[in-house]
C-alpha cells in the first residue's frame, strides 16, 4: 500500500514540477479579480488564483 502511495506522488511531481510547496499547502497567491461582487454572499470579494497549479480562493473584504 506504501508503495503505491509513493507511485503516485512521483507521477504528480513529474506532472506539476516545481508544486512542492502547493501540494504543501503553499499557494503562491496572486489577485486575478480586486473587489468583484459576490451574488451568493452579497458582498464584495477579492479572487486570488495560484500561479503554480491555477487554484483558486475568494477572500472576502
Ligand atoms: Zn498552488
Amino acid at each position: 500500500m506504501g508503495e503505491v502511495v509513493q507511485l503516485k506522488r512521483k507521477k504528480v511531481l513529474d506532472k506539476h514540477k516545481g508544486n512542492t510547496l502547493c501540494r504543501s499547502g503553499f499557494h503562491r497567491w496572486m489577485i486575478i479579480k480586486k473587489q468583484q461582487f459576490d451574488v451568493k454572499q452579497g458582498k464584495l470579494i477579492t479572487v486570488y488564483q495560484c500561479t503554480r497549479c491555477q487554484k483558486t480562493k475568494n477572500r472576502l473584504l
